[in-house]
């Protein structure tokens, strides 16, 4: 941040923030987010997140979590209340402001500081303070950074560190993504001293798994992951009746669309859903194929270089076919 002394000062009286974080929050979203808050309220600040939509389960071990305050369309007038009367929003994990919605509307309109902290490509300048950093593996981790620049890591305990951690975690797919490097390790290890559990945050989110989640894996490898070995892609197309059919939570299908990558020779994984909202497509690559592009040219979608994610307003078969079509024109991209 390159104002970052004009920031502590602002800092330095008790403020009214307000935190918001992108569309079907994930890990590293909410555990920035409510790192954040945390952080802020030690620090003696009013602190409210505010998520544009539900989240899984399986992160509402984060502290904080309660509070959350968790956007309804038809009771946006809570959070119009919320955001008049903060003096300044951060925005974490998300880099235009028609990625949430009505909530974006309500952020352009006012007039209190904005703070922008995000790893994405390609972001809106709308803030008066930004840490991004798109090499940086999560948001967490410029949070992280954020916190020990301002010279306050003594403020992160144990719970907010496990939020934190539990961003970096999740964000390098557990360690293992091409964005995994020297910087997320000493981040994370500075997280862990400061009381990060890295069993107990794993645990909570990859190992309590419903058995009607195992069971929609189960039925999506044996029978909806489909291979074109003439253009290095899988995907999987799941329908709503399969989505109900498996009593699919929020955060259910997460993590569908790395078993594509995981075929030997695969460059291009996507995973289309049937949502209630719209169709959703889940995008995931490897080396320099940018789904980034991808999904911002042809999906109103965008991320980074190797995941990123859009939607349409198609039908489900329209969408498919949208997207088999595009193949020919990136088969040489495509190629080994
Ligand atoms: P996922 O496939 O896990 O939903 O998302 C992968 C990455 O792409 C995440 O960093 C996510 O923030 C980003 N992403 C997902 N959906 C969208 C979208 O509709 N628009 C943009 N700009 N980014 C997205
Ligand atoms: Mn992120």
């Amino acid at each position: 941040m390159e104002n970052i002394s004009e920031f502590k000062q602002f800092l330095s009286q008790p403020r009214n923030a307000v935190i918001l974080t992108h569309f079907k929050p994930d890990a590293d979203a909410l555990g920035s987010s409510l790192g954040l808050a945390g952080y802020l309220k030690k620090r003696g600040h009013q602190a409210t997140v505010i998520t544009p939509s539900d989240y899984p389960d399986f992160l509402s071990w984060m502290k904080g979590n309660s509070e959350v305050v968790v956007f309804q369309k038809d009771k946006a007038a809570i959070a119009q209340r919320i955001i008049d009367q903060a003096d300044i929003i951060f925005c974490l994990d998300f880099s235009s402001l028609n990625r949430i919605n009505e909530l974006g509307l309500m952020v352009k309109a006012s007039s209190a500081k904005k703070v922008l902290i995000d790893h994405h490509l390609e972001p809106e300048r709308f803030a008066d303070f930004e840490e991004w950093d798109t090499t940086a593996a999560s948001t967490a981790q410029l949070v992280y950074h954020v916190i020990k620049n301002l010279g306050d890591q003594a403020f992160i305990d144990a719970d907010l560190a496990d939020c934190l951690y539990a961003g970096i975690m999740t964000d390098t797919g557990g360690f293992r993504h091409g964005n995994t490097n020297h910087k997320v390790f000493l981040a994370a290890s500075e997280l862990v001293a400061l009381g990060a559990n890295p069993y107990q945050v794993s645990k909570f989110i990859y190992d309590t798994n419903s058995i009607e989640r195992l069971r929609l894996m189960g039925y999506v490898l044996s029978e909806k992951l489909k291979v074109l070995p003439e253009y290095n892609t899988a995907y999987i197309v799941l329908t709503a009746e399969d989505l109900k059919k498996y009593s699919s939570q929020t955060g259910d299908t997460e993590g569908l669309v790395n078993y594509g990558l995981s075929i030997k020779g695969i460059r291009l994984s996507v995973l289309i859903s049937d949502r209630k909202e719209n169709i959703k497509l889940s995008f995931r690559s490897l080396g320099d194929f940018s789904v980034n592009d991808l999904a911002r040219k042809h999906f109103n979608g965008g991320g980074h270089r190797n995941a990123a994610g859009g939607q349409t307003a198609l039908t489900l078969d329209e969408t498919v076919k949208q997207f088999l079509d595009l193949l020919p024109a990136y088969q040489q991209q495509l190629k080994n």
